[in-house]
């Protein structure tokens, strides 16, 4: 199948095939129309399976053409998407790849992570984005300063969750999770699956579609 195929529209493949992509790689077949229909997924996939655009292309997909979707990336607007990662060197390589796909769809993202002065980021999330990618603890000290708003996301995504549990994020995760709205779309990636991720990913996901590469 090509990314028309899979369900995603023409402003999106174009940046797609602007990069060079000619095909789906295994686990973007799989993901991208498992996301679009809106149901909770719970991913096996290692780095450089292309699991990146599996979870963004979707992501631009859904809240692009929702009723409530921006007509403008200048707007401001409440944050719709939520990417958590492990690292701020995985939150900056996810939101440049946001950037890149989303290059011709108004919609606008962000990244947030610790180790770097905050008040960039305030700034930032004034200006509002549609899709935040942060590290659990600066997203929390966030929370905490009352610099960011969560109450309208849609989906979240765990990225690479067994390293965050691996760096000691449960708790910072279930944080997070409790400071969501109860309603919306979670995305579950995973390399490994040991107790501790199939306890979070049975706690997190509802009824999801399982894929695994
Ligand atoms: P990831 O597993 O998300 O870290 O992606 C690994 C690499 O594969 C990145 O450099 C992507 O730019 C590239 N990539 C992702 N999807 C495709 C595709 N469909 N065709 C060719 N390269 C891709």
């Amino acid at each position: 199948a090509s990314f028309n195929e899979l369900g995603l529209s023409e402003n999106i493949v174009r940046a797609v095939t602007e990069q060079g992509y000619t095909s789906p790689t295994p686990i973007q077949l799989q993901a991208i129309p498992a996301v679009i229909k809106g149901g909770d997924l719970l991913a096996g996939a290692q780095t450089g399976t292309g699991k990146t655009a599996g979870f963004t292309l979707p992501i631009l997909q859904r809240l692009s053409t929702s009723a409530n979707a921006p007509k403008d990336k200048t707007s401001r607007r409440p944050i719709r998407a939520l990417v958590l990662t492990p690292t701020r060197e995985l939150a900056a390589q996810v939101e440049e790849s946001v950037n890149t796909y989303g290059k011709y769809v108004p919609l606008n993202s962000g990244v947030i992570f610790g180790g770097v002065g905050i008040n960039p980021q305030i700034k930032l999330l004034k200006q509002g984005v549609d899709i935040l990618v942060a590290t659990p603890g600066r997203l929390l000290d966030h929370h905490q300063q009352g610099t960011i708003d969560l109450r309208n996301i849609e989906i979240l995504v765990l990225d690479e969750a067994d390293r965050m549990l691996d760096m000691g994020f449960i708790h910072d995760i279930k944080k997070v999770l409790a400071i969501l709205p109860a309603k919306r779309q979670n995305l579950l990636f995973s390399a490994t699956f040991s107790d501790e991720i199939k306890t979070l990913a049975d706690r997190l996901l509802d009824n999801p579609a399982m894929i695994e590469v």
